[in-house]
């Protein structure tokens, strides 16, 4: 060990800081939370789902853009599976639809029924081979279709055939809107001089434009997402699958960032012209050195954190991590020159903790527990002596590690194990267990926005840029930490936002 002081250097995490009271004229309800995401994206909230197969598939990612933060479909999946989510999600919410589901005259209303479940849509548009429009199939026209017709009846016997009521590509929100009303139409299909289907608009994506008005969203109108790849055997296959599936943001996702293959990958989908209108974010690092890497290879975020995580043993398997304030803090101190973003990933219990973390350093929080028990993260409900609990693994877990009878398990390179022959030989790095429910992620997110606003307020700051400046740390004690939480007495009554 060459250290002229090895122990004088202490790490500290969000139990042992605490952010100190400032004038103040803010209100919580005026603050702006917006932040940026990478160096392209922004965001209305500074919150990321998880890249783990508890957290986040489509149903979270959509959610997560809604309330305008953004999700990172995790990895543990086929390359076929995972670009699927990042296509459900684009499709999920849009001003246009650019490559809209379509279904043809002679499939039958079974097949139709099957393909609006599996993208959550009322109707499909009818195309010929060349892409001709030649009708469209809504809920109205298959209502009467009985069950026990529906595998014989042909798209063609109950479409609603051309002429539609049909707009040019490119038609302005207001001029569509004026074409809903005056029609009473629910689908507007948009097609080119020869006929040919170009987009698709729904009433449905106006109303929600309007009921989310913070959404995420690509300059199309479509909700931004974002996928995990690695960086071993078949990544690069995965990262332009996701490119060709319209993903906004590839995160290079490993327990080590710091390393010749992520530096790498990085380095390549930053020279890769089909991927320059897509952000790289690499992770995860947790000191200076390790964000200046990858900010030298080209990232277009850094994620810092090794080891916070709550499901994560890293740091007691390998004995290796930083306590994740200093972590953030060491890792701004490059990226800060840089003017490149970081994302604090991990070891959030709080809403406090996402003030403490944009104050160290951060642009944006990652969330695993604190998410995986809503209602949107993939999963069954399991039942407990009568509570609801969803179950919540590391995706260094033996299970998430584990190919279990699938060709292989994924996510093994993020632990560098992607060569390791069978699962007797695993070294697991995280553990599998469950966390409790807690409804809706609109009433989670609320809540731990709402707990970031009320952050904003005590520190006198309108802005995050204005938090991160302002925020001033005071490093507190075990008794200041027990002084925090409810103490000398019974809790009866846990509040939305605290439990123990
Ligand atoms: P949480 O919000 O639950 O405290 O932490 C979630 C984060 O932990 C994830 O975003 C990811 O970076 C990290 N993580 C997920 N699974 C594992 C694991 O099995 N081991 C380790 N070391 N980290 C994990």
């Amino acid at each position: 060990m060459d250290q002229a002081d090895p122990f004088g250097f202490i790490g500290l995490t969000y139990d042992d800081v605490m952010l100190l009271p400032g004038h103040t004229d803010v209100i919580p309800s005026e603050a702006d939370t917006s932040t940026r995401l990478t160096k392209r994206i922004s965001m209305a909230t500074p919150l990321l789902s998880s890249a783990m197969d508890t957290v986040t598939e489509s149903r979270m990612a959509v959610a997560m853009a809604r309330h305008g933060g953004i999700g990172i479909i995790h990895r543990n999946l086929s390359i076929e599976d995972q670009a699927t989510n990042v296509d459900k999600v684009k499709r999920s919410e849009s001003g246009m639809i650019t490559n809209p589901v379509t279904t043809t005259s002679d499939a039958t209303v079974e097949e139709v029924d099957l393909l609006c479940g599996q993208f959550r849509v009322s109707g499909l548009p009818v195309v010929e081979g060349d892409g001709k429009l030649v009708g469209i199939i809504t809920n109205r026209d298959m209502r009467f279709v009985s069950p026990f017709e529906r595998s014989t009846t042909l798209v063609r016997d109950v479409m609603t055939r051309m002429p539609l009521i049909t707009a040019p590509v490119g038609i302005d929100p207001d001029s569509a809107v004026a074409i809903f009303a005056e029609h009473k139409i629910e689908k507007l299909p948009l097609v080119d001089a020869d006929g040919r289907l170009r987009g698709l608009i729904t009433v449905k994506d106006f109303d929600k434009s309007e009921k989310y008005p913070n959404a995420t969203k690509d300059d199309e109108g479509r909700l931004r997402v974002g996928a995990a790849i690695g960086f071993f055997g078949d990544a690069w296959d995965r990262a332009m699958t996701l490119v060709d599936a319209g993903v906004d943001v590839i995160v290079v996702d490993t327990a080590n960032g710091d390393s010749a293959g992520v530096l790498d990958i990085i380095h390549r989908l930053k020279h890769e012209p089909r991927a320059s209108h897509v952000d790289v974010i690499g992770g995860n690092v947790a000191t200076r050195s390790g964000a200046q890497a990858l900010i030298d290879a080209g990232a277009d975020a850094i994620k810092v954190g090794v080891g916070p995580g709550s499901i994560c043993t890293t740091r007691v398997v390998a004995g290796v991590g930083v306590p994740q304030v200093t972590a953030v803090y060491e890792a701004s101190l490059a990226a800060r020159a840089a003017d490149v973003p970081l994302i604090a990933d991990g070891g959030l219990q709080y809403s406090g903790d996402i003030a403490k973390a944009l104050v160290a350093g951060a642009e944006s929080v990652m969330l695993g527990s604190l998410l995986a028990g809503t209602a949107e993260s993939p999963g069954d409900l399991v039942f407990v002596n009568g509570k609801q609990f969803k179950n919540y693994r590391g995706m260094g877990s033996l299970g998430a590690l584990q190919t279990r009878g699938k060709k292989t398990s994924y996510s093994r390179d993020r632990y560098f194990q992607a060569d390791v022959p069978s699962d007797e030989q695993l070294i697991a790095e995280g553990i599998e267990g469950q966390v409790p429910y807690r409804g809706p992620l609109s009433a989670v997110a609320y809540q731990l926005v709402g707990g970031l606003r009320q952050s904003m307020f005590y520190v006198g700051a309108r802005t995050i840029p204005e938090l991160k400046e302002r925020g001033r740390f005071v490093r507190i004690t075990a008794a200041g930490l027990k002084e925090s939480h409810p103490h000398d007495i019974q809790m009866v009554v846990e509040a939305p936002n605290y439990r123990r």
